[in-house]
């Protein structure tokens, strides 16, 4: 499988200190930062820092320490905001966009978590 990564996309930038970020949480692998245009009150973007272009291709390449500090990365950030149900918070939205049918921006494998309000349903319609 060959995934054609761009390492001039806006969040390899981001992770080599090009542009600035307003980060929520970083570990080894991974970095967590507010969207720049939220959808939603809590609107985070979590990447991982190695050059992964979708989920598909993170799940194929990525050692079991990135996939298991990226999996954990994302629930760090859902602790932190104190948004999971489990734990007697509001809940949250974690969607992950991939490729021309996903309507993915930015080609570098992102988790939004939204939260902060009733999201309405998954998909309009
Ligand atoms: P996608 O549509 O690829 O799933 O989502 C890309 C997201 O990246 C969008 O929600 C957009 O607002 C966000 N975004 C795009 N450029 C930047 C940026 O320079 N900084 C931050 N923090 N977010 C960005």
């Amino acid at each position: 499988m060959a995934y054609d990564y761009d390492t001039q996309n806006i969040f390899a930038k981001i992770l080599r200190g090009e542009i600035p970020n307003d980060t929520v949480l970083e570990t080894e692998h991974s970095l967590a930062f507010n969207d720049i245009q939220p959808q939603a009150p809590v609107h985070v973007l979590v990447i991982p820092k190695g050059a992964y272009l979708t989920w598909d291709h993170f799940a194929a390449e990525a050692s079991d320490a990135e996939l298991a500090d990226y999996s954990r990365a994302i629930q760090a950030v859902i602790d932190k905001l104190a948004i999971a149900p489990g734990a007697g918070g509001e809940g949250y939205r974690l969607i992950v966009n991939g490729g021309k049918a996903g309507i993915q921006e930015v080609p570098h494998l992102h988790t939004h978590i939204l939260s902060g309000k009733v999201l309405g349903r998954m998909l309009p319609g």
